[in-house]
């Protein structure tokens, strides 16, 4: 008994230390480690998720884009062929007629009613077959003679680029020119000389097709619409207004800065490129431009038309259907997002359980680990340094409080006898069952504990000594009563001795308080033993 106060007070650092790790130990919760688990997967998952879903979304939309530029490149590439194409055809027409010895002496002549009779069957065909919208007959001083597409009017003199260059080059000349009304048309004039030196002029005769109707026939094989717009710094608004079909639209005009839509444009307008304009923005030759019209969904792009001087005349706008596209490209999106929620769910799911089972075992760990670090092997009951701490904690709380705190030191009677007459397997049954009477006995705010050897100590929160007197006497009767049985069929009966000490009484400290308590258990011994004293100083 004496030793053990020695050993515990020759390190009372390490005691302390040891005392206080109980109500200090660190208690990791399931939930705490969940977040702790969860929260950086979750975090990753959405990470991943955002980073697939903009990864498929950017994709879908370059290769939309991709489709729009071979779809615009492709379309540029038609033009230009159709229109060289066009040319040719319009050479060999125009070259045929330059051939005809009657047409050359009425334009020579500038007989009016002879040129109108040779010309009319001829631009009907023309018309019907080869889509030719213009053929004029031209003087040598460039003063229209006739105008078979619109007989009423002539007498005007031409001073289009392709005339001059004509006059100039004595030479055939073409190219995509602008109308006076806003009409863009192919052009073709060839010359006419009355003899091979090309000295004498007699005049010329010009074929124009409208590019309209090229972008019709592209529309058609490539399945896109496309609509021509007019440079303002060539056109004329006055002139551009003399085109239009209904006056209506004459305020298109101001809608961009740069250029307005071709009276046949605004004839023929569709709700998508009603959907460009109300935009307001004009579509770049390099990237497409989003038009959105009602459910369905357009790329705008547009590429330059150039004259015969390489001026661009105007832009045609190509306008592409991506509906199905951006749905497909959306359904992508949602079946991802889908999956991947799923996915993401599934992981979470698995990382809660699994988080749940690790916490769980790591809780039963911790409790498991504070048992054996606060119990005694053989009995169960707080160990020495566990009744230290709590005894500290009870007299500083009766110290705050004013209430008392008991201390009984129970001591079993000669039990050296007892282990050298039955065996030390004995004695550990015997001490084992008087810890389970005693437990029994104490109330279930007493902290009964195992101070070593074949000694036990009681704490009794809230009692003054005559109260612990009873409870010890209780305890001694019940242990003298008591008979011990082992298997052999041997009986034991022993009896405990008991001191009694309170704080705040008989002793201010935890230490003061186990002294008393000791020195009051050593007097019961010497007064025979099987008996309780109360400390009395
Ligand atoms: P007293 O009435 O003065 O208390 O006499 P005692 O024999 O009980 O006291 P003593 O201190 O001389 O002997 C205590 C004995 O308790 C000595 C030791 O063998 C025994 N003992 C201590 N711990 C255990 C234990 O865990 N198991 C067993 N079987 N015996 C123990
Ligand atoms: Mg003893
Ligand atoms: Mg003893």
């Amino acid at each position: 008994m004496r030793n053990s106060f020695n050993i515990l007070f020759k390190s009372p650092n390490n005691a302390e230390a040891i005392q206080s790790a109980p109500a200090e130990m660190a208690s990791i919760k399931t939930a705490q480690l969940r977040w702790l688990f969860l929260g950086p997967v979750m975090l990753v998952i959405f990470i991943m998720i955002g980073t697939m879903i903009t990864e498929v979304y950017r994709n879908a939309n370059k290769e939309i884009n991709r489709e729009i530029q071979i779809l615009h490149t492709s379309s540029n590439v038609v033009y230009q062929d159709n229109l060289e194409h066009l040319t040719g055809m319009l050479a060999g027409i125009t070259g045929t007629m330059a051939l005809n010895a009657e047409l050359r002496n009425a334009l020579a002549k500038k007989d009016r009613t002879e040129l109108s009779k040779f010309i009319a069957p001829v631009f009907s065909t023309l018309q019907k077959e080869y889509e030719i919208t213009h053929l004029y007959l031209i003087g040598a001083d460039r003063k229209v003679l006739l105008r078979a597409h619109n007989p009423e009017s002539y007498g005007d003199i031409v001073n289009r680029v392709t005339t001059l260059d004509a006059q100039l080059t004595k030479a055939p000349a073409h190219g995509v020119e602008l109308g006076a009304h806003g009409d863009l048309a192919l052009r073709f004039v060839i010359p006419l000389y009355k003899d091979n030196e090309k000295q004498q002029l007699i005049g010329f005769i010009e074929l124009g097709v409208n590019t309209n109707h090229l972008l019709m026939d592209i529309q058609k094989s490539l399945g896109i619409q496309m609509f021509e717009f007019l440079s303002k710094n060539i056109l004329k608004r006055e002139e551009w207004q003399m085109g239009l079909s209904d006056p209506a639209f004459s305020t298109e005009w101001d809608r961009f800065t740069d250029v307005a839509p071709s009276p046949q444009a605004l004839k023929s307008m569709t709700p998508e490129m009603h959907a460009i304009m109300s935009k307001g923005i004009f579509p770049s030759t390099e990237t497409a431009m989003e038009v959105m019209q009602g459910k369905s969904s357009f790329r705008a792009i547009s590429f330059p038309i150039l004259d015969i001087q390489e001026r661009k005349v105007g832009s045609i706008v190509m306008l592409v259907d991506v509906t199905s596209r951006v749905l497909n490209v959306r359904n992508t999106l949602y079946l991802g997002l889908l999956l991947g929620v799923a996915g993401g769910g599934l992981l979470f799911g698995f990382f809660w359980l699994l988080t749940g089972r690790i916490g769980q075992l790591i809780e039963q760990h911790q409790n498991a680990l504070r048992h054996l670090a606060t119990r005694d092997g053989l009995t169960g009951l707080f160990n020495h340094i566990t009744f230290y701490t709590m005894l500290k904690d009870e007299i500083a709380r009766s110290q705050r409080s004013g209430s008392p705190v008991s201390l009984l030191m129970l001591d079993l009677d000669h039990f050296k006898i007892l282990n050298d007459k039955f065996g030390h397997v004995a004695g550990d049954k015997v001490l084992k069952e008087f810890a389970e009477i005693i437990l029994r006995l104490a109330r279930s705010i007493d902290k009964v504990c195992r101070y070593g050897g074949e000694e036990i100590t009681i704490i009794l929160p809230g009692t003054h000594t005559a109260g612990a007197m009873v409870a010890a006497e209780r305890m001694r009767t019940t242990i003298a009563d008591h008979l011990f049985k082992f298997t052999d069929g041997d009986n034991i009966s022993t009896t405990v001795s008991i001191g009694v000490a309170t704080a705040l009484e008989h002793a201010a400290s935890a230490q003061e308080l186990v002294i008393v308590a000791d020195q009051a258990l050593y007097i019961a011994k010497q007064r025979g033993r099987n008996q309780i004293y109360q400390y009395n100083s």
